[in-house]
């Protein structure tokens, strides 16, 4: 019999995971759950919308959810629809691939403030994710503060300091497009609580900064004298020296006419947020680093801005059924294995670090678990989770249906945009069901 597993999460750590089990030599069933109808995770609702090269991970997702033992079950909610301990119940191994889709808080007086907002809404925004298609933030400041030094900052950064030209190849959300390119911005201040040497972006992206047709880089050069710092390991040394460099290059461009500015702002430790309703400015400390820790010095400052936007990492979502780590927000797992049959990977079990292909190896383990764990299988499977949702009235989206809503969005793209994502379940429902109800005999 058929071992049946249940991937829950279809972005990159679940098709991971269910390429890795194809690989093995098992006869398995593996259904791909998303809470979503659309698939894919962080690479069609996190990933930047123009990057659209990264996107093309895609096309091998595509064979893993085509595989003759792979379903895709699109629209299902763990926690709404079914619970973890029926999915238990019915398959013979679980894994959790739901990522961390929720914001790490700022811990500062005022933190509650309007006008703040988090990275995982304002990138959902920006992407059309269904969460957040109705975020509505409000843009017109003439200056926007975004607290972070990674990739993420640098993404929100860009996108804002991008024309609408330089957008016109992405699948960027019109009402996005539009809230951006009509912003009265002309300051986006990166700020990083660490100096330059220390700040987590990847080189490729920052350099990324220094080609914006109508934004120019602003960096102060006293903030690059303390050089690549003592405390790296190789290989962030190695990317300090790159960022320092290509920071440096930054203090040489001349800003010219262009219309916006990215201000990075090194040693500057968010201290309170200010504004009696809405964000007015944020107060920052200057910081110096002591044995690779953030030390403050007393010193502070008011940066007037009227949106502030935060990006200072992931959490993931407790499931009730599964042991969470609150300091963390990562769930409790010895290796990736949380309980009997049920297993974590991606940001889920590790954090929100790493690139794409991290997820490969967690997917890779989980597998190896698997096949050391369930030799053989028993339970009802796809069989158990079909009667359920049918019982339940679950309207879930199979593959061939994610493809009409993909062709949909595809066919309906401005000239030069890969497509115009629908950005509510039940605009993806509608369409489906009217072309349903379009081809159903008479
Ligand atoms: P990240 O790289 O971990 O950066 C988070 C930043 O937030 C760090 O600078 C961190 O400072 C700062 N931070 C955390 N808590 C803070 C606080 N309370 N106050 C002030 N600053 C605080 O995370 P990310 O940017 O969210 O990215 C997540 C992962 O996705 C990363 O691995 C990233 O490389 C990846 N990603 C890649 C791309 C790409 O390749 N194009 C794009 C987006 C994301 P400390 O260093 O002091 O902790």
């Amino acid at each position: 019999m058929s071992v049946g597993i249940a991937i829950v999460g279809s972005g990159p750590a679940g098709f991971y995971a269910a390429d890795a089990l194809l690989k093995l030599d098992i006869d398995c069933r593996i259904d791909l759950i998303e809470r979503l109808p659309t698939p894919f995770g962080l690479i069609r609702g996190g990933v930047a919308p123009d990057h659209q090269s990264t996107k093309k991970v895609i096309k091998a997702y595509e064979r893993t959810a085509q595989a003759e033992p792979v379903r895709y079950f699109g629209n299902v909610h763990l926690g709404r629809d079914l619970s973890l301990d029926e999915l238990r119940e019915i398959y013979d191994a679980v894994v959790l691939a739901v990522g961390a889709p929720k914001d790490r808080p700022l811990e500062i007086p005022g933190a509650e403030t309007r006008g703040i907002i988090g990275s995982a809404a304002f990138v959902g925004w920006y992407n059309g994710h269904p969460d957040f298609a109705d975020l509505a933030p409000d843009l017109q400041a003439e200056t926007i503060a975004v607290i972070g030094n990674g990739n993420v900052a640098l993404d929100i950064a860009r996108l804002l300091g991008k024309t609408r030209a330089e957008m016109a190849s992405s699948d960027i959300t019109d009402y996005a497009a539009a809230a951006i390119e009509s912003s009265p911005v002309k300051a986006i201040h990166i700020l990083g609580r660490r100096d330059a040497g220390h700040a987590k972006f990847t080189n490729k992206e920052l350099k990324e900064m220094g080609a914006l047709s109508d934004c120019a880089p602003i960096v102060d050069p006293r903030d690059l004298e303390a050089g690549v710092p003592a405390d790296l390991d190789e290989r962030s040394r190695r990317r300090a020296e790159k960022n320092l460099a290509t920071l440096r290059g930054f203090t040489e461009l001349d800003p010219g006419g262009k219309t916006r500015r990215v201000v990075f702002d090194f040693c500057a430790r968010p201290q309170a947020v200010l504004g009696d309703d809405k964000v007015a400015a944020l107060r920052i400390e200057r910081t110096r680093i002591e044995d690779g820790r953030v030390v403050g010095s007393g010193e502070t400052r008011d940066l007037p801005c009227g949106a502030l936007i935060t990006a200072i990492g992931y959490r993931g979502p407790a499931i009730p059924g599964a042991p969470f780590d609150e300091r963390r927000g990562t769930f409790v797992h010895e290796d990736g294995r949380v309980a009997p049959g049920l297993y974590a990977v991606g940001w889920c079990k590790r954090g929100p670090t790493g690139v794409i292909g991290t997820n490969k190896a967690d997917g890779d383990l989980a597998a190896q678990q698997i096949l050391e764990d369930v030799r053989v299988g028993g339970k009802s499977g796809r069989e158990g989770l079909e009667a359920l949702l049918a019982e339940r009235g679950v309207r879930y989206i199979d593959y061939p249906e994610w493809k009409r809503i993909e062709a949909a969005e595809e066919a309906a793209a401005a000239p030069g945009a890969p497509r115009r994502k629908l950005v509510t379940i039940g605009d993806m429902l509608a369409l489906l069901d009217e072309k349903r109800a379009s081809t159903a005999p008479p």
